[in-house]
């Protein structure tokens, strides 16, 4: 298995920007992580396919977060991704499985009535969200944003297979965004070359250089070429500033009741444990005023 990379490029003389992706592997990491379900999976791994696209459009150390909540069985499907191709995410019900019609299966696990919100850490003052309404169609649904929120023309190709294993056979995306510079001609040649693309699950079967090369022949040239991930940067450390803010009071209460704390991140299913001399630790800390 090749391992999970983005390509960013530009096509027909800079007038179509591209982003093409495997993440096979970052989508078999999230079912061993939060052992979800086909159903589960295919929603999961194509919204982390989306946080890996939108967070290659980033810069440096910006950072945004994904989250769809349709009103269906999976509950909130979230994501979060940086530019440096890391992403997490969770379904709040990953034991969901719906057996028929591929393209169908999405829309019933998400559900049909209710929000896609795209929340933008781009390091200023404020964070930046945008929310439309949702159709359970992924990659429709990420259509509509970029042109409800961001006004471009995009098209997006989602697919992901998954085997009677319940492991993730392929999983890739591709993104395709006409720059405003783009002429007739252009959305001419590319409306074709999108109408005879292969089925997106034989596409994703080719390597990201050959999805190029099925697009646009040779009008294209590689911008940049990454390395993309399941990765989430939770710690002890990190859970331990957040005890902090609940003050000693609360920590007492909860030393006095259970004698411990566990703690599970939401994003990678990563436990953590904070024995009674841990909790003394952070209470000593409060009371010395080293923490806020
Ligand atoms: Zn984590």
């Amino acid at each position: 298995m090749e391992k999970d990379t983005l390509v960013k490029a530009l096509a027909y003389n800079s007038e179509v920007r591209v982003i093409v992706c495997h993440n096979t592997e970052s989508v078999n990491e999230a079912i061993r992580r939060h052992d979800t379900w086909p159903t589960a999976t295919s929603v999961l791994g194509k919204v982390l396919t989306m946080g890996q696209i939108m967070g290659a459009m980033l810069k440096n150390n910006q950072a945004l977060t994904l989250k769809l909540n349709g009103n269906g069985p999976l509950g909130n499907i979230i994501v979060d991704a940086n530019a440096s191709g890391d992403a997490r995410g969770y379904v709040d019900f990953p034991h969901i499985n719906f057996v028929g019609n591929g393209g169908l299966l999405d829309a019933m696990g998400i559900g049909q009535d209710g929000f896609l919100d795209v929340i933008k850490d781009l390091k200023m003052k404020d964070l930046f969200t945008s929310s439309i309404a949702i159709t359970g169609d992924i990659a429709r649904d990420f259509t509509y944003y970029f042109m409800e929120s961001e006004q471009t023309h995009t098209a997006i190709i989602l697919a992901i297979q998954v085997d009677v294993d319940n492991t993730c056979l392929v999983s890739g995306g591709l993104l395709i965004q006409l720059l405003p510079n783009a002429t007739e001609d252009t959305i001419r040649f590319l409306e074709k070359a999108l109408t005879n693309l292969p089925n997106p699950s034989t596409l994703f079967m080719k390597t990201n250089e050959e999805v190029l090369q099925t697009l646009f022949a040779s009008s294209y040239e590689i911008i940049e070429t990454q390395p993309i991930q399941f990765a989430c940067h939770c710690s002890k450390d990190q859970f331990a500033r957040s005890l902090i803010t609940l003050g000693v009071d609360e920590l007492l209460a909860m030393k006095q009741e259970d004698h411990k704390i566990d703690i599970t991140c939401h994003y990678c299913n990563e436990h953590y444990h904070f024995t009674e001399d841990d909790i003394d630790t952070l209470i000593k800390e409060i009371n010395d005023g080293k923490a806020k």
